[in-house]
This record gives structure tokens, sequence and C-alpha cells, in this order.
């Protein structure tokens, strides 16, 4: 039996490998559904699972869009493109992120973020608060220039728990005294930003996630609830792997069904609120003794 460092490990590097080849598809003229698929399917191939759809957010998005079968956003060169990836063995999560500018190379706005996730990883060992990891994040943004996005976080990590309850903001706050704990797992995800340094939900909503399960009349619906708690009772889900079972106009009112009903919850996409340009740099880490182990 693979113990849980074995597996958590595994993911990281699935995560990793797939992170190095999405890289070299990404030009001008590419889809963002051929993207996904692409980072959805190699996840597969490499032995994992998605722990949550491929995020793909451009420019002022900073988080929670994925196509949708049909979707035809294409990237253009100077785009600012964010690539989420989750990655499961047996529950064990990697969870990464990185920023590409299409077509160009990495400028201050990158750096920014990918500076901040450095210097966050480097205060990282047992003993330490997790506003000390924040502190680092936003100080080197600010530093450069940009405002940390203060409504998103990095995040404790447990098996089939994407967010397990103790978030690590990009900004400091004095009240974020949880004190890091060795085998704790945490994803660190700066965003930094040329806007106000905010985010707010806008439709469309192309993520979702079970709740619990719930009586529902429409047959459609039902047999929809049924896949889903079949399929995804614990890790997020996307619009795109639905789309098969029904036919769009049907499978969207079964959504609907279902979230009023209380049995799923949607995550609208996340936009800076001033239209900022928005990028963002992720690792998960397994926090040791003397400090921080990089899984992804
Ligand atoms: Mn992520
Ligand atoms: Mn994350």
């Amino acid at each position: 039996m693979p113990d849980e460092m074995e597996l958590l490990l595994r993911a990281g590097e699935i995560a990793k490998k797939v992170k190095s080849e999405v890289v070299k598809l990404v030009k001008p003229g590419v889809s963002l559904y051929e993207v996904a698929e692409f980072v959805e399917n190699r996840i597969a191939e490499l032995g994992g699972k998605p722990a949550f759809p491929c995020n793909l957010s451009i420019n002022e998005i900073a988080a929670h869009y994925t196509p949708y079968r049909g979707d035809s956003t294409a990237l253009r060169e100077g785009d600012y493109l964010k690539i989420d990836i989750g990655v499961h063995v047996e529950g064990y999560i990697a969870d990464t992120a990185l920023t590409i500018r299409v077509g160009m190379d990495e400028d201050d706005l990158m750096e920014a973020s990918r500076e901040a996730l450095e210097n966050a990883i480097a205060t990282i060992r047992a003993g330490i608060e997790i506003r000390e990891i924040s502190r680092a994040i936003e100080e080197t943004i600010r530093g450069m220039g940009f405002n940390p996005i203060v409504n998103l976080s990095g995040h404790k990590i447990e098996r089939y728990k994407l967010h397990a309850g103790i978030s690590v903001p990009n900004v400091y706050r004095a009240a974020d005294t949880y004190v890091l704990r060795e085998g704790d797992v945490f994803a660190i995800e700066p965003f930094a930003t040329t806007g106000a340094g905010q985010v707010i939900e806008v439709p469309p909503a192309l993520i979702y996630m079970f709740i619990k399960n719930k009586p529902v009349r429409m047959p459609q619906a039902r047999k929809l609830l049924n896949h889903i708690k079949t399929n995804y009772s614990s890790l997020p889900f996307a619009y795109r792997w639905l789309q098969t079972l029904m036919p769009d106009a049907k499978l969207k009112l079964a959504l609907v069904q279902l979230e009023r009903a209380g049995a799923i919850y949607s995550y609208n996409i996340l936009r800076e609120i001033r239209g900022g340009l928005v990028t963002q740099f992720e690792h998960t880490v397994i926090v040791e003794k003397d400090g921080a182990l990089v899984t992804t």
C-alpha cells in the first residue's frame, strides 16, 4: 500500500508533467477548449484524475473560467492566460497554476506573482503562522507596484478536500494565527493585478460542486443528480463534463433545478473589479519541520 506521502507526490509529479507539456501548446489561435481537453486527457493518461476542471482564465478574469463544448474562445497574442491544474490520485491532491503571456515573454506583472510565491514558500516551516506567509505575498506584490487580490486565497488541502477550511490570504491579516504543522498540505496562490485588488463574481457559471442529496421532481434533473453523486461527490466538476449526457437546453434546466433544490452549488467566474490584468502562480506544498516540500 502506497502511503499518503507517496500518493501526494505522485499527484504532484503528474501535475508538473502536464504543466510542462501544456506550455508548448499555448499559442495565438489555439482554443481554450483544446487546452482544457489536453490537460485533462494527459492527467488521465498519466494515471491521475482531475481534482477540478482545468481553469483557463484570461486577462481580467482571475479564476473559474473553464471552456464548454462549442466554446470558440481562442488565445490572442499578449493575453495573460492563467492555467490552473488540479490532479488527484486516490483523493490526494496537487493544485498548481501558472501564467503565460501568449506569444510573449514574462513581464513584471507575472514576475510579481511568481516571486510572491517563491518568497511565500521560503517562509514555510512547521511552527510559523499563516499571516507570515500572507505578509511575504503582500509585500512582494506591493513592492513591485501591483496589488494583491484580497479576496482570493491559498488553502489547506486534505484528502478529497480541495479547500479544507483554512485559508492563506494574499494580504496580511492579524487574525490569521493558525500555526502550520508538520505534514499539513497547503496550496499557496498569489494573484497580482494592475487593478484595485479585488474580484467579483460574474456569469456564467461553468464549474459546479455537489452539496447533498435532495429530492427533485424533473426526471432529467434526477438522472443528472445521480450521475453527479456517482462521479463527483466531493470535488468540483465542469459543465463541459456533463454536456455528453443530454442536450444543452435540458442540461441547463436540470442544473438550475438542482441548484434551486440545494443539491449543487455553482461557481461564477471571478473578474477583477476594475478590469485590471491578473496573474497567478500556485504550488502545493507539504509542511516539513524545517521547510516546505513543493510537490508540484
Ligand atoms: Mn489552483
Ligand atoms: Mn488552489
